[in-house]
């Protein structure tokens, strides 16, 4: 049967793609450095795998919602962590929050998406699969990758029918970039997205991986139109196990949390029970739990401060992160040497990055940008998680890691950095024109 003339036009997502093909170049014996895909490379915390084990045997199909237990936990925890107004009648429990975020863009018959360019790599085609238009606001290495009330209000403004709802997606700390908003950032966005009555996904599952334990919610200036989403697969390690939060505004009314619990239990019809009773434990956030996040913000930011550290001085252009285990890479300083090899686009770019080196990047296409803006994503992931957080927590402190620390227990993630930054300065000494110079010199 041939029924490509009726096919949707929709690919593997790139980073999962990305992440399969870097395990058969392994397999074909190749040492490859796996930054392409934002996985944490941390075990949840013992008393959650604990949990999960004691669970197993739950069967059962539970409420579409989630259980009630956690979703009161998890409303208590954005109560504490975030100072946010949330009740467990207004959690929502999935499998994972990217089935969250497609449930409230499906919610809508007809929605305007806007999003920044970078952006995290679905939500362009989760809005494609629903038909829904998309508005990209570009936004600048300069900016710091960083939205601005300005060019929100232009974007918002420019919409051909503004009758039809628009839909923010907002990411902080930011897959791809691994920037923070400031409060007084979020809380002027806000401003605007009140004005135009914007609805704002807030998608906040980097949130507790800030790395200096600062991250502030947009539901905290903009509280009725505010989405927060969130879940256990970065914090907590546990991206396999597919769960979800997200909370719903009250303000948002019965009518809109209906549309979604319909759409939830035409769908999926709920998240794995014995997961859930997992995120309870997870989501009490003990002490303990704490602490592991606590040494994961230390390993983040001094391995991150570090990559960073390294890239800037290669000539290739990156902030320093602020949270999660990204860095957004901008190679156009060096675009007119790579031109001389032929690289003219992000995805030619990384293409010979992983067959010269193993270094395995996502391009910045993924994330919404031009191809001939030659940028990349770098997920500094490449480390046995288990052991570092070992040696972390051996320090006896919660003080920033001493030096030493990285080039001990994460060498292989520094070795691919080093490899990365000798691309690009052979590169440059080896360009046709600096062979010319050098002859003529
Ligand atoms: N948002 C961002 C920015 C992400 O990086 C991810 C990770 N895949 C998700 C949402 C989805 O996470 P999950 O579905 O595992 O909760
Ligand atoms: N969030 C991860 C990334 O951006 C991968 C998981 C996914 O895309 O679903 O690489």
């Amino acid at each position: 049967m041939q029924f490509s003339k009726y096919l949707r036009s929709v690919e593997k997502s790139q980073t999962l793609l990305l992440n399969e093909q870097s395990r058969t170049l392994e397999k074909g014996g190749k040492k490859v450095y796996k930054f392409g895909f934002g996985q944490s490379p941390f075990l949840p915390p013992q008393a959650v795998i604990d949990a999960l084990k004691a669970n197993a045997h739950r069967k059962d199909y539970s409420p579409v919602q989630g259980i009630p237990e956690l979703r009161e936990i998890v409303a208590q925890f954005h109560r504490r962590t975030d100072g946010i107004d949330v009740k467990a009648e207004n959690v929502l429990i999935a499998p994972g929050s990217k089935i969250l975020i497609y449930a409230v863009l499906a919610a809508f018959t007809k929605a305007d998406l806007l999003v920044c360019a970078p952006a995290w790599v679905s939500y362009v085609p989760q809005a494609h699969l629903l038909g829904h238009g998309v508005i990209t606001v570009p936004t600048s290495f300069e900016g710091r990758w960083r939205l601005t009330p300005e060019a929100l209000a232009k974007a918002l403004e420019a919409r051909a029918d503004k009758k039809i709802p628009s839909v923010l997606i907002l990411n902080y700390p930011g897959n791809p970039d691994g920037l923070g908003y400031t409060p007084a950032e979020l809380s002027a966005l806000a401003d605007v997205a009140r004005k135009y009555g914007t609805l704002v996904i807030s998608d906040e599952i980097y949130g507790q991986l800030h790395h200096t334990g600062r991250h502030v919610s947009l539901a905290k200036y903009y509280p009725e139109g505010t989405i927060v989403t969130s879940g256990l697969s970065k914090w907590c390690g546990a991206g396999g196990w597919r769960l979800g939060t997200a909370v719903i505004p009250a303000a948002l009314g019965n009518e809109f949390k209906d549309t979604l619990l319909g759409i939830a239990s035409e769908t999926y019809s709920c998240a794995a029970l014995p997961v859930q009773l997992a995120a309870c434990e997870a989501f009490r956030f003990t002490p303990e739990t704490g602490n592991y996040v606590v040494q994961q913000r230390r390993i983040l930011s001094a391995l991150g401060d570090e990559c960073a550290a390294r890239l800037q001085k290669s000539n290739i252009r990156v902030h320093k992160p602020e949270g999660a285990f990204y860095l957004f890479l901008d190679f156009s300083p060096v675009a007119g040497t790579l031109a001389e090899y032929s690289l003219n686009t992000s995805q030619a770019v990384c293409e010979s990055l992983l067959a010269e080196t193993g270094v395995a990047l996502l391009p910045g296409t993924a994330f919404g940008m031009k191809s001939e803006q030659l940028s990349a994503r770098l997920a500094y992931v490449d480390f046995d998680g288990v052991a570092v957080m070992e040696a972390a927590r051996r320090t006896g402190t919660l003080e920033p890691l001493p030096a030493g620390f990285l080039s001990e227990h994460c060498a292989h993630q520094l070795a691919g950095i080093d490899a990365l930054c000798d691309w690009v300065a052979k590169k440059e000494s080896l360009a046709p024109d600096a062979t010319h110079f050098a002859a003529a010199v």
